[in-house]
């Protein structure tokens, strides 16, 4: 492995990729929505159990994809848990920012613990094709909580 691409997946990535948190649909989720990230073949289905408010109470994902796709997953559906869909959409500004290279000298105090767990993932701007990996299931994420309910088969 080239030292750029050993510095970019950093231990912590490793940890989450291969151990992936909230690797699972939560009991009572009542909104998904699938991610799909051709140029890498990562699929991932965010799920997510919208409560009172807004309020995120539990969320899960499975699918397949690369590491970083999954290590990011893994981290975002640990970082959205109790947080209103109006933070998640705060959060993934910065954490976009974050991994195209832009300012995010400003974030919010209330932020600041996420955003440092999530710096891990900003080794991905000097990879332009992996920042699509590493954004997928928070876009996935958002898909979910506008409003993408799961249609019942049954
Ligand atoms: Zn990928």
């Amino acid at each position: 492995m080239e030292d750029d691409l050993r510095e970019l997946y950093q231990e912590v990535i490793l940890d989450h990729g291969k151990n992936p948190r909230n690797f699972a649909r939560p009991q009572n989720a009542n909104y998904e929505a699938n991610g799909n990230n051709p140029l890498c073949g990562d699929k991932l289905t965010i799920f997510v159990k919208l409560g009172a408010d807004n309020i995120i109470e539990d969320a899960g994902f499975d699918g397949r994809g690369c590491a970083i796709s999954i290590a990011s997953a893994s981290m975002m559906t640990d970082i959205v848990k109790g947080r209103s869909i109006e933070q998640v959409d705060i959060l993934f500004g910065i954490f976009h920012r974050m991994c195209t290279g832009e300012d995010i000298s400003e974030v919010p105090s209330e932020f600041e613990d996420d955003i440092d767990k999530l710096m891990v993932m900003s080794g991905v701007k000097q990879f332009p094709m992996r920042v699509k990996c590493a954004t997928l299931g928070w876009h996935a994420m958002q898909a979910a909580v506008r409003g993408d309910e799961i249609a019942s088969s049954e």
